[in-house]
């Protein structure tokens, strides 16, 4: 696989969710060593399983052999202490997507990081240039947005916060190339391009039920034949996890003031009850049967 970008050995990852132990796992098979953090050992353990299943993958598929997945394995250390984050050269906040949680750990985060260290946010949404304002280094700080699954998605999303400086945008874009990934840039206004497109129509999907325009199966099916999409819109709302959808759409609504990134209450209903989607065992189709089937 590539080579660590000069400067940057060490990779600090928080959040160990659905997407932090992916951004772990490309990081660690891409010759970095990785320190992942969440708050409940539990969370590190389930996180280590995915990762050890998805390396397993790679090898069955011959995208890796198995001394990189063994080397790789061995550069991830999981904790639940932030203090672990004092050698890194870069970190990437991977927590659920809440503007006061992000803020919180980025001001732990400074406290605790090499003072040249590059401070990175995974958020879907969120204004690079807020998060940015609650550290020491906004000119050190940028999004760096990674697809889900992180180990098989090409594209990463490069966001540059109104502070951002050139040195850290060209090591960003570095450290994507080295991942064997494509960089898009978008500027910082709500949900960047691939979210300012994607969510809304999952969200149009999601009033297409409301309305009963159509039943879960059938828009699916619409989208997924009459629009090529390899997934339809609720399946692959099930996938991003509600919970993050409602508040990617939040984001536009509030930031952009227009009405028309109104979230579905139907979506909203969802999250309130829990469903939020294959993390939960349910969301518009309930995970917990052989074969997923609609919930409602
Ligand atoms: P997730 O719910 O699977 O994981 C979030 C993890 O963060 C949880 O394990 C939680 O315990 C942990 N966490 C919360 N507070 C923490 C703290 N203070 N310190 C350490 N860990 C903490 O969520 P996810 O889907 O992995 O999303 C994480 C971020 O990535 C969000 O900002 C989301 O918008 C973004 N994102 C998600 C997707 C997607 O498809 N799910 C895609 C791109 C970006």
């Amino acid at each position: 696989m590539s080579t660590p970008v000069p400067g940057i050995e060490t990779v600090g990852v928080v959040g160990a969710g659905q997407m932090g132990n992916g951004i772990a796992h490309v990081f660690a098979v891409s010759g970095y060593n990785v320190v992942m953090s969440d708050l409940e050992q539990s969370r590190i353990d389930t996180a280590m399983e995915t990762i050890d299943g998805n390396l397993e993958r790679q090898l069955r598929k011959d995208l890796i052999t198995e001394a990189e997945s063994n080397a790789a394995r061995a550069r991830i250390k999981g904790t639940t202490d932030m203090a672990d984050f004092g050698n890194c050269d870069l970190v990437i906040e991977a927590a659920a997507e809440i503007e006061t949680l992000k803020k919180d750990i980025f001001k732990k985060l400074v406290e605790v990081v090499p003072e040249n260290a590059i401070l990175a946010s995974n958020t879907s949404s969120i204004s690079i240039t807020r998060l940015a304002t609650v550290t020491d280094r906004p000119e050190r700080f940028m999004g760096i947005h990674f697809m889900n699954p992180v180990p098989v998605m090409r594209l990463v999303e490069l966001i540059r916060g109104i502070a951002t400086d050139e040195a850290t945008y060209e090591t960003m874009r570095a450290v994507v190339a080295s991942l064997g990934k494509e960089a898009a840039s978008a500027e910082d206004f709500p949900a960047f391009i691939v979210n300012r497109v994607l969510v809304p129509m999952i969200n149009e999907a999601v009033y297409t039920l409301y309305e009963g325009v159509g039943t879960v199966e059938s828009i699916d099916k619409a989208m997924k034949l009459g629009a090529n999409h390899p997934m339809g819109p609720l399946e692959l709302a099930d996938f991003i996890g509600l919970d993050t959808c409602l508040a990617i759409m939040n984001v536009l609504h509030d930031g952009l003031a227009d009405t028309k990134y109104r979230p579905c209450p139907l979506l909203v209903k969802y999250v309130e009850a829990g469903w939020l989607g294959r993390k939960t065992g349910r969301g518009f189709y309930d995970y917990r049967g052989a074969e997923p089937v609609p919930t409602r």
